[in-house]
């Protein structure tokens, strides 16, 4: 049996191919990458690209032991003779924060925007919008702890969804209080929750010592129904008075600038580091539970890989989720985009003359030849197959005369036209189309 890409991957297919599914077209995500990369780097974002693999104990350190990435979801790679230990990376914020520390970014004028871009590697169960092997757009600001920062990155996340043409988004927003709120809720669930021991599925039990506030983001059935019979009060409700003022200043910026947003204490992103804001992005094509993206400050996660304070905050979205929202939205795919020009040989013993002619013009626009010499017609249909523009045939009389009998598709007119005129024609037409 021929052989299989692995189960939970998918590979980026061209515009047209037969294996086209909601998440993997390479004009629709290519598309969307330049959107992405726009819409950063005209608020001053700068591109960063970190290794595939990094170190298992940043992703546990910085992703954090609890959460079922590190305790389930990891693929390790490992190398001959070496007893180090790497994983693919999962994620973009703790390789991107480790690259700061390691590479001095610190020196730049403070904060500093980072975004970066690529594939991220988690085991889970596949189903749709949810893969082995993904990509994610990462945006991450560091050295300043300004709600401003927290603000812009929700916007400039909301611009991006909107940028790419989606409209039907919710934006949820909460605070998950500084460390001490934290650490006060934590032992506010845990005597919450003591009567009730037998009733918690294994899972949740295991986290009620460490981190209770994952409890809340169960998705057992049980934990469920426990939670909706106690209501415990929520996080947002028990804010200290510094949180309360941050997360207040970034919902004063976001009303201003005419951002809807909803404040929801069900954001718990139980990762150890996050504190202060939290938010997430969700549509209603991509199913309950799964969302386009999300982010939050984590001010404690350098400390925890190792390097001096420096607060930060950040947000990734999910490239094939966002794919699979503008199936869902209908938003139109980019048109097919065939060469400029398509050259025919009319005789086999003109293919070098067409040959050569297409490389000289490849240095200014797009020119694809015929393999074989064939009929007008013939090449004809191969252009408009291939969607071509014009379409430029060389018979013995063009071969004599140095010339090329021209047609431009889109208008059905034909001409002929000296050879050395071709070159500046063509770019007479780029600049005016
Ligand atoms: P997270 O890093 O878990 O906060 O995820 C951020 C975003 O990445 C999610 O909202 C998804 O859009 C995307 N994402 C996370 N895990 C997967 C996955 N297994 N497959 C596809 N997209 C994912």
């Amino acid at each position: 049996m021929a052989l299989k890409r692995p189960k939970g991957t998918f590979d980026l297919l061209p515009p047209g191919s037969p294996g086209l599914e909601k998440h993997n077209a390479m004009n629709r995500h290519q598309l969307v990458l330049e959107q992405v990369r726009e819409t950063l780097e005209r608020a001053g974002a700068k591109f960063i690209q970190t290794p595939l693999f990094e170190a298992l104990e940043l992703v546990k350190r910085g992703v954090g032991e609890t959460t079922d990435v590190v305790q389930k979801e990891m693929y390790s790679v490992s190398h001959r003779g070496s007893d180090e230990g790497f994983v693919l990376r999962p994620e973009g914020t703790a390789p991107i924060v480790r690259a700061y520390l390691e590479n001095g970014l610190k020196q730049f004028p403070a904060p500093l925007k980072l975004w970066t871009y690529g594939p991220m590697f988690r085991a889970e169960r596949q189903q749709e919008g949810r893969y082995r092997q993904f990509h994610q757009v990462d945006y991450e600001v560091l050295g300043s702890d300004d709600p401003l920062t927290d603000a812009e990155a929700i916007v400039l996340m909301w611009q991006v969804l909107e940028r790419v043409g989606l409209k039907n988004l919710e934006m949820k927003v909460s605070s998950l209080g500084d460390p001490p709120d934290r650490e006060a809720y934590s032992t506010y669930l845990r005597e919450v929750f003591a009567p009730h021991l037998e009733r918690l599925s294994p899972l949740s039990l295991s986290r009620l010592e460490r981190n209770p506030l994952r409890i809340l983001d169960s998705k057992e059935a049980q934990d469920i129904a426990l939670i909706a019979q106690l209501s415990p009060k929520s996080l947002l409700e028990s804010l200290g008075e510094s949180a309360k003022v941050h997360l207040d200043r970034v919902c004063a910026y976001l009303t201003a600038w005419g951002v809807t947003y909803a404040l929801d204490p069900g954001i718990v992103r139980g990762l150890d580091y996050y504190r202060r804001t939290a938010w997430e992005v969700h549509h209603t094509g991509v199913g309950a539970k799964a969302a386009l993206g999300g982010g939050g400050r984590y001010d404690g996660l350098a400390e925890l890989l190792g390097g001096p304070p420096t607060p930060g905050v950040g947000w990734a979205l999910g490239v094939e989720r966002i794919l699979i929202a503008l199936e869902a939205e209908a938003v139109p795919a980019p048109a097919l985009v065939g060469p400029l020009l398509y050259l025919g040989a009319l005789e086999e013993g003109l293919l070098e003359n067409v040959t050569g002619l297409a490389l000289e013009l490849r240095r200014s626009a797009s020119c694809e030849f015929g393999y074989r010499a064939k009929k007008p017609g013939k090449h004809l249909e191969d252009a408009v197959k291939k969607g071509a523009v014009f379409l430029g045939l060389i018979g013995p009389d063009e071969a004599d005369t140095g010339t090329l009998s021209l047609k431009n598709l889109e208008r059905g007119e034909g001409w002929v036209l000296p050879r050395a005129e071709l070159p500046e024609y063509l770019r007479n037409y780029l600049s005016s189309h």
